[in-house]
């Protein structure tokens, strides 16, 4: 049994308890069928042979048998006896051989020959002394044509009944187990070719079934974004790393050969050094952008008072001579992770300070406006052509890279959008070079569920 499929095993077992279930009424039946007949054949017998009684007399010492008397009628022979169990009337049937032991009133069954019988006395007195046995005598039936008939019914129609029970609980049990079988076909097709865009074919329905198999698609989509992500960390990194790479070794190399006082050398470490921490800031990005990929750096959702956490981020930034103007309304409160949304925030206004004018301004507000809660970082910088304001939320993408030496990685608006889409909100963008930028956050207002 242990290589039969669960398909299989559900359907003897089913099988199995069909047949004994069958059997039982069957025998049920049979059973009561029989003790019916048995009372209906007493009765029968008790019947004739009371009214063959009152046909009996006795007249002068001379047994008289009136004209209503049947000796035979609906299988009851009617015998009659004397006192000392002679034979006086009546025929018994051929193998009932049996005399004597009368018991009046008494229906019993006797086996005589090779039959059963039941058999009835009735005991007649005529006055003190005499008396006679009338006896009533009836083959125990054989099964009645009606129980001949249901065994026959149940001949034919149990194999049939079994046949289609067993055809259809077999073919239930298959289409329930499809979408196991599918996951099973699904898990080997990733398995076999990494192939991770694999889904389960779902059917409609919603038995445990399709629901492990819903269950299984959407760890499969989990796997594949991890692993998606992943291979973009693997690719981003490489490429990314691989200038200040080089340009660190280059200015090794250089140092070496031809730096000859303190003061050359000094700069060459200045600018390997720069070169050290943009690599450090950009891994750094890179695994936070890979964690929210991946969904590994969970998102822990709290109502919060923005309002207070524009404060507190404000109140961190260092000097870097631009002056930072709040304007927040009270009470917009919202479900959000604090620290990311610490970050996007972080991430806006670095940026306008670093495309700020050295001496400009920074407005942060936060209103709700309709539906939403906006909350906008605006500064009176260098802007961005309309041309790059589409392309500033992809990943490495730079408007002007060649720009400056702390113009970042161009990984910090892609995880702004992120964040925002994470909380169910979007990053809008108003800009005109020369006079400066908006970035604004739109979040949903209420509970995000
Ligand atoms: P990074 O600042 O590291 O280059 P970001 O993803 O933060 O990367 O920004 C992408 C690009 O968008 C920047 O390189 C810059 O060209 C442009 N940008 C971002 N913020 C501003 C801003 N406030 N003013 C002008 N340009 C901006």
């Amino acid at each position: 049994m242990k290589g039969v499929s669960i398909k299989v095993k559900i359907t003897l077992w089913y099988l199995l308890l069909m047949v004994a279930m069958m059997a039982m009424v069957l025998g049920f039946i049979l059973a009561v069928s029989s003790s019916v007949e048995a009372q209906t054949a007493m009765r029968q017998i008790s019947a004739t042979v009371r009214s063959n009684l009152s046909q009996i007399d006795m007249a002068d010492g001379k047994l008289q048998i009136g004209e209503d008397f049947q000796f035979y009628q609906n299988g009851v022979y009617t015998l009659v006896y004397s006192q000392n169990e002679t034979l006086l009337a009546g025929q018994p049937p051929v193998s009932f051989t049996e005399v004597g032991g009368f018991e009046n009133g008494e229906t019993r069954t006797v086996s005589a020959g090779n039959e059963d019988y039941y058999v009835m006395d009735l005991w007649r007195s005529f006055g003190w002394e005499n008396g006679v046995w009338v006896r009533g005598v009836m083959e125990v039936p054989e099964s009645t044509t009606l129980v001949e008939n249901l065994l026959l019914m149940v001949a034919v129609a149990m194999p049939v009944v079994i046949l289609f029970s067993t055809i259809g609980g077999y073919w239930i049990a298959r289409k329930a187990f499809r979408p196991l079988e599918e996951i099973i076909a699904t898990a080997d097709t990733i398995n076999d070719g990494a192939d991770l865009s694999a889904r389960v074919q779902v059917p409609a329905g919603n038995n445990e079934f399709t629901r492990l198999a819903r269950t299984f698609d959407q760890m499969f989509a989990r796997l594949e974004d991890s692993f998606e992500a992943e291979k973009q960390f693997t690719s981003d990194a490489s490429h990314e790393l691989r200038t200040p790479i080089s340009v660190i070794k280059g200015a090794c190399a250089y140092s070496l050969k031809y730096d000859e006082t303190m003061e050359e050398q000094r700069e060459n470490i200045v600018m390997i050094q720069r070169q050290a921490e943009k690599m450090a800031a950009m891994v750094s990005d890179l695994l936070h952008m890979t964690r929210l990929d991946q969904g590994t750096e969970r998102m822990h959702l709290e109502k919060a008072d923005l309002g207070e956490i524009l404060r507190e981020v404000c109140g961190e930034q260092p000097d870097t001579g631009r002056t930072l103007h709040l304007e927040a309304e009270e009470q917009v409160t919202a479900q959000v992770d604090r620290t990311l949304i610490s970050r996007l925030l972080q991430n806006l206004i670095t940026n306008a300070a670093k495309y700020g004018r050295p001496d400009g301004n920074i407005w942060i507000s936060l209103k709700t406006a309709g539906e939403e809660i906006l909350l906008s970082v605006k500064d009176d910088g260098i802007g961005i052509s309309p041309e790059h304001q589409e392309k500033v939320w992809q990943r490495f993408y730079q408007a002007d890279a060649s720009r400056s030496e702390d113009s970042g990685v161009g990984l910090g608006l892609s995880m702004v959008k992120k964040i925002a889409e994470l909380h169910g909100g979007y990053m809008t963008l108003e800009s005109a070079p020369g006079e400066g930028s908006t970035f604004t956050l739109h979040l949903p207002r209420g509970e995000k569920k």
